[in-house]
């Protein structure tokens, strides 16, 4: 059975070499081709000798993923349907916004968490994705567009992959891979306390951004079941540790939903949080129809009458536009209708 070789840290590659009779330095070449020139055949290694070429041919493959359907929206943000060894599937998607092109990644194949609004749960979940299969997204991505940003919200749950997760932006945050600086990359979590506590102590700049959606505890708990494992009060004060230990910010999504999240007395309970966490900035996500979970977003001035309400109160708010919503770009929509 062949390996990625994506899934190695250039440490573990060098190791791989060694133990089996070769130098290790080539470990540096082969990430050189691997990343910078985004080789994906060793039989172009040419700086390698033909015994490591096929050596390695032996041994592992380079691409994982094939793109079964590319979208184009209308403004701009690009969706792919990749489909991995197993013939599972997951959606990547790029979005350039002025000078940004912020690449969206998957994490897992479907997610466990179910959110009453997110259509990546609805097919349940398969499986974690390994950590080469994270990484060829951003190679693909870059290889058509310089990405300047990386975030953590395509499907599946980041926190709930830790070990690969993590692993994956160690790599192309790695000089010797593709330099991508940890401050341009940002996890997006459900709140998974346990592990944003492990994250606390990771020597990592990356960005973290949760996923809030409700500022009060029983709506939360309707729109997204994990926060009956992990509740509000607790999220918020691991939230807290966050930004003392860290000293970084923390970014609050939140998707309006017509009828369930948007009215005023939201807006109050959620500038209490902002206001108590200081260091933080709320983004407002008018929501992307679903029609398996009749989730509409509110009309438009209902969406400003809201964001207002936070600027005023000294709130660092931005509202965000839905992007893509004619390709179906909205958090596992293309899978679902793919697989279905
Ligand atoms: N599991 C992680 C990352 C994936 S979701 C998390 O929960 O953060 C990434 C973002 O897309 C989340 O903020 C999520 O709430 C949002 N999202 C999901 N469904 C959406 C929808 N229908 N409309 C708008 N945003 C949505």
């Amino acid at each position: 059975m062949k390996r990625d070789i994506k899934d190695l840290s250039i440490e573990e590659l060098k190791q791989y070499l060694e133990v089996n009779g070769f130098l290790t330095f080539h470990a540096l070449q082969i990430f050189n081709w691997i990343y910078k020139k985004v080789t994906d055949n060793f039989s172009l290694m040419t700086d390698l000798s033909l015994a490591l070429r096929s050596f390695l041919e032996e041994n592992f493959y380079i691409q994982g993923l094939s793109l079964k359907e590319k979208k184009i929206s209308s403004d701009n943000t690009e969706k792919y349907l990749f489909k991995l060894k197993d013939k599972n599937s997951i959606e990547t998607v790029a979005i350039p916004s002025g000078k940004r092109i912020t690449g969206c990644l998957s994490s897992q194949v479907g997610c466990k968490f179910s959110c009453k609004f997110c259509a990546s749960g609805i097919l349940g979940f398969k499986r974690d994705l390994k950590v080469g299969e994270i990484i060829e997204q951003i190679l693909y991505l870059n290889s058509h567009h310089r990405l300047t940003n990386i975030v953590f919200m395509g499907i599946g749950e980041p926190l709930d992959n830790y070990e690969n997760v993590l692993k994956a932006i160690r790599i192309i945050n790695s000089k010797e891979a593709l330099n991508f600086g940890a401050r341009r990359i940002t996890i997006s979590t459900c709140g998974i306390i346990p592990a944003i506590r492990k994250l606390i102590e990771e020597d990592l700049q990356i960005e973290l951004s949760i996923s809030l959606h409700s500022p009060d505890d029983k709506i939360r708990s309707l729109l997204m079941p994990v926060n009956k494992i992990y509740p509000l009060r607790e999220l918020i004060s691991i939230c807290k540790e966050y930004i003392e230990k860290t000293n970084r910010q923390i970014t609050f999504e939140y998707v309006l939903i017509k009828g369930i999240n948007s009215d005023l007395s939201f807006a109050e309970k959620l500038s209490k949080i902002a206001k108590e966490l200081k260091l933080c900035k709320v983004n407002l996500i008018p929501a992307n129809p679903i029609k398996e979970y009749n989730i509409l977003p509110p009309n438009k001035l209902e969406i400003l009458y809201f964001r207002d309400y936070l600027l005023k109160r000294k709130v660092n708010v931005t509202l965000r536009k839905s992007r893509g919503r004619d390709i179906e770009a909205g958090c596992g929509q293309l899978r679902l209708r793919y697989e279905k």
